[in-house]
């Protein structure tokens, strides 16, 4: 950091705000944790200098002997941690690895059935501002509306209509569990291949915190940088059978050289994952999640689907007469970061939203644990009806951004000597 600031004051200044920023508001971000500074370490490291095409022993490049270590490192340890039979470490993001997912199992123009936008699918299971929906044929399955949750009925009709070639279930802002066993048995009813997204909850897979897709799918995908607490890149875990396509899919099909400074970070994140300490903030990311949507709904929020299973909880905030936008800027205001989100059969544009998406990862990982959640609600509550446009708004929201202030002090999420 010394070379930085001696050399680029400007870019050192953004890492000194981010920091502040970091450790003196609220993440309450669902894709978000704080990695530990071990894989920061091996993040800005010399590795990234390093080019290695290919996979260990086999690159197209020479000087690769520490390299494949990392790489033969993070793979051996996926592969124990999540139980899977074959592992690739190498996808730069979630997006790249469900890109190459989809290129081994699927061809252009095959139809491919996932959750939709709007009912909390992500931007790569078949948006038409995405490859995934101009490439292949995006069918979407919804949640119920009564109930919010996965219509799986309709998961089973469209899937014998549609004839698709993949089926795609795990979600960008879906609080519950989804039945894997059930989206076995719809693929095999058609032939289709199952491939899970698991890029939000990966991390709770680790933890133990809730249950594998491993054994069910035919291919997971995930991101490292969420709950995971890794560095940002994504990864992909499949059956031997598919090891050869998915490796191809990857390199050289959808990537040129992997990112071996960001693979030997995900190597020490997957160390730290096996640990207890790790199954211990797993857990209690969900307890916390479950009292913070409790609170919330307390305070006139309702959660989507009626709580969480998960790390995450969506708030519906129709009864408080206030948009998912408005209520992202009061709390903004007020140092919480979260953000909007589109509730099931939103009335509102999606860059509008009649709701909002909470997720505890990081303040779990700061330590916090009910009682702060109880807090954080009372917060969000206070922030969210009260902090108008008015000086009576103002003084609410001052209020609430110095009880902020006072709380994450209380709970630093890097040793104060870390920059
Ligand atoms: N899949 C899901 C379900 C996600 O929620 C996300 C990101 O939020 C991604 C894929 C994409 O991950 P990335 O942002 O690393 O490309």
């Amino acid at each position: 950091f010394t070379a930085l600031e001696r050399d680029d004051p400007e870019i050192a200044a953004v890492l000194v705000g981010e920091v502040a920023r970091q450790r003196g508001t609220l993440q309450l971000i669902a894709s978000e944790s704080f990695a530990s500074p071990a894989v920061l370490a091996a993040l800005g490291s010399t590795l990234s200098n390093k080019y290695a095409e290919g996979y260990p022993g086999q690159r197209y490049y020479g000087g690769c002997a520490q390299v494949d270590r990392a790489e033969s490192l993070a793979v051996e340890r996926a592969t124990g941690l999540f139980a899977a039979e074959h592992v690739n470490v190498q996808p730069h993001s979630g997006a790249s690895a469900n890109l190459a997912a989809y290129a081994a199992l699927a061809e252009p123009g095959d139809v491919v059935l996932a959750m939709g936008l709007p009912h909390g699918g992500h931007l790569t299971h078949g948006s038409r501002a995405n490859f995934s929906g101009r490439w292949f044929h995006p069918i979407a399955y919804r949640v119920a509306p009564d109930t919010e949750e996965i219509d799986y009925d309709e998961v089973r009709d469209l899937a014998l209509a549609h004839r698709p070639k993949v089926i795609v279930c795990g979600a960008t802002s879906y609080p519950r569990l989804i039945d894997f066993a059930l989206f076995r048995e719809i693929a095999d009813e058609v032939g289709a291949y199952l491939l899970v997204d698991a890029a939000h909850f990966i991390g709770l897979v680790a933890g133990r915190a809730v249950p594998s897709p491993v054994p069910h799918a035919d291919v997971v995908t995930g991101t490292t940088h969420k709950a995971l607490r890794g560095p940002r890149g994504g990864m992909i875990l499949c059956r031997a059978e598919l090891a050869q396509r998915i490796d191809k899919a990857v390199f050289p099909f959808a990537q040129g050289g992997p990112m071996m400074h960001a693979i030997a970070a995900k190597a020490v994140a997957f160390r730290e994952a096996g640990t207890p300490a790790f199954r211990g903030y797993a857990n209690q990311t969900v307890r916390n999640a479950r009292v913070l949507a409790a609170g919330l709904a307390c305070e006139g929020m309702r959660p989507v689907t009626g709580g969480t299973d998960t790390h995450l909880a969506v708030l519906d905030l129709s009864e408080l007469s206030i948009t998912g936008r408005d209520a992202e800027t009061r709390c903004a205001r007020a140092g919480i970061a979260l953000n909007k989100n589109p509730v099931p059969y939103d009335p509102e544009r999606p860059a509008v939203t009649s709701g909002v998406r909470v997720g505890t990862p990081s303040v779990t990982s700061q330590g916090m644990r009910e009682d702060e959640m109880r807090r954080i609600a009372d917060l969000i509550g206070r922030v969210v009806r009260d902090g108008v446009d008015s000086p009576a708004g103002e003084e609410v929201l001052r209020e609430a951004a110095a009880e902020v202030a006072e709380m994450v002090c209380a709970f630093p999420p890097y040793p104060l000597d870390t920059e």
